[in-house]
């Protein structure tokens, strides 16, 4: 494609974007596709000769839109929001449109600078002290097993460098609350922990990790001759969003030696509000923190930020320096391949410095605080009406409810639970999820979506009545 035919089609193309963003409240939010209709739809073999860009407009709007199920929805109230700002969609198109890749800080000295900026504004952004350094990853389960890889060396006393864990006389072990997200038990697995050596703390009655317990596990480990190596402390938990407390689980991290990961993945975006930050108090007693700027804040999937105190340890984990990398340079510069595990790094960069300049700390707060209250709001109408129930604290914008009928228990309120949200998921008017809860079915409501207004909340607990009412509730059989 020449620079000129670029020209022309991307200018459709942007046009499709923005029809497909100001019409997307019209389109039923979850799929209606059923498995194997997409592919179906598609030839199986490559085309041999070449096709107008014209016949692949006509396939997004014919397949791939109708196999979509819309997070940008207004009424997409789905796991966590997984916003993409316009003003990010143009970072990442930038970012491919230049197609340049950071190795070293030389062969994209830009690339580099600039994700040290921006990854430095977040860090003020957030409230957290000049002491940390970060860094943009993928994921927060990229950046969780970055977390478990330098916890393990550290304890280890740089043990890859020797016979790796296979060599140590003595197994590491992992805590993480019950509530923690499944990356941190796959991190801890990939980590060469060994699923003996994770243990899941037990929980209070807001879901949050009680350090009582956790100081109890890391005694038990100490006698039996274990050494407690990382804790992996949740601020939002993916479930009901609880918070871990970090000031005491910090507390046992200094007194034993242990690693402190904060998975911030949800809640991290919160911290942009002062009148949040109590949520995360303790913080700065961590050695490293995620935080996803790709859900609540904005940015389009993906961009995780990682922050460590220890910089340099990083490295020593990270760093690989085949004579093909090195520049003269490298004594004066970040060379961010050695803050993570792939060489390669995208600009993600752009979509980070596009949305927060567009849009000023000042607009993102806005936002965040009109999502907090209208969960607050939607609280407040399942905490008045009879049948229904709140069944967890509301720290942020995840609501998780349950409409329970007279007399409805145990398997029978459960296939109840399951069928009504099926209801709304299938309506077409708002996507949920439900999840379990102390083993029983409930249902989440993330609200936190770009377009989501106090009305697109209205109509969602009408819906959320509505179905209810008529999936009727099966008594036990
Ligand atoms: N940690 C928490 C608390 C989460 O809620 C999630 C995802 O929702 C993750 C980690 C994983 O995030 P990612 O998809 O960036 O790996």
């Amino acid at each position: 494609m020449t620079p000129e035919e670029f020209r022309r089609i991307g200018h459709q193309l942007i046009d499709w974007v923005a029809d497909y963003r100001a019409s997307v409240a019209e389109l039923p939010v979850m799929s209606r596709a059923e498995p194997g209709e997409v592919r179906d739809q598609l030839p199986a073999a490559p085309p041999e000769q070449a096709e107008p860009f014209e016949h692949i407009f006509r396939d997004l709007d014919q397949i791939i839109v109708p196999g979509l199920s819309h997070w940008q929805h207004p009424n997409f109230h789905g796991y966590f929001p997984a916003n993409s700002d316009l003003a990010a969609v143009l970072g990442d198109y930038l970012s491919t449109g230049l197609g340049v890749l950071g190795l070293s800080w030389q062969s994209s000295p830009a690339l580099s600078e600039l994700e040290e900026v921006v990854a430095d504004w977040m860090r003020q952004m957030v409230g957290l002290s000049g002491a940390w350094s970060g860094v943009i990853q993928d994921t927060a389960s990229a950046c969780t097993l970055l977390a478990l890889l330098c916890a393990r060396e550290r304890s280890s006393g740089y043990s890859l460098a020797r016979g790796g864990l296979q060599a140590e006389e003595r197994p590491l072990v992992v805590y993480a609350s019950g509530q923690s997200h499944s990356s941190v038990e796959k991190a801890a697995l990939l980590a060469g922990y060994g699923r003996a050596n994770l243990r899941l703390v037990a929980t209070d009655e807001r879901y949050a990790m009680r350090p009582d317990a956790l100081a109890a596990a890391i005694e038990d480990d100490l006698a039996h001759g274990r050494v407690p190596c990382a804790v992996v402390a949740t601020t939002g938990t993916t479930t009901t969003t609880a918070l871990d407390p970090i000031e005491p689980i910090a507390a046992l991290a200094r007194q034993h030696g242990l690693w402190l990961h904060v998975d911030a993945a949800m809640a991290g975006s919160a911290m942009i509000l002062p009148e949040c930050r109590w949520m995360w108090q303790g913080v700065e007693g961590a050695d490293s923190i995620v935080l996803n700027t790709h859900k609540w804040l904005g940015v389009s999937f993906d961009c995780s930020l990682y922050y460590v105190r220890d910089p340099q340890h990083l490295v020593r984990v990270m760093s690989t320096n085949p004579s093909y990398l090195q520049s003269t340079v490298d004594d004066r510069v970040k060379n961010l391949r050695d803050w993570g595990i792939p060489l390669g790094r995208r600009f993600r960069a752009l979509k980070l410095w596009c949305l927060v300049r567009e849009q000023g700390v000042a607009g993102l707060q806005a936002r965040l605080r009109r999502d907090m209250a209208n969960a607050q709001w939607l609280a407040e109408q399942v905490a008045g009406a009879p049948g229904w129930r709140v069944l967890a604290p509301l720290t942020l914008q995840t609501l998780c409810l349950r409409h329970e009928p007279a007399g409805l228990q145990g398997e029978a309120l459960d296939r109840h639970t399951l069928a009504w949200a099926e209801r709304v998921n299938r309506s077409g008017g708002a996507y949920i999820t439900p999840a379990t809860l102390d083993g029983r079915w409930m249902v989440r409501v993330s609200i936190g979506s770009i377009g989501t207004e106090r009305e697109h909340v209205a109509a969602l607990w009408a819906l959320l009545r509505r179905e209810a009412e008529a999936a009727g509730a099966q008594p036990a059989a």
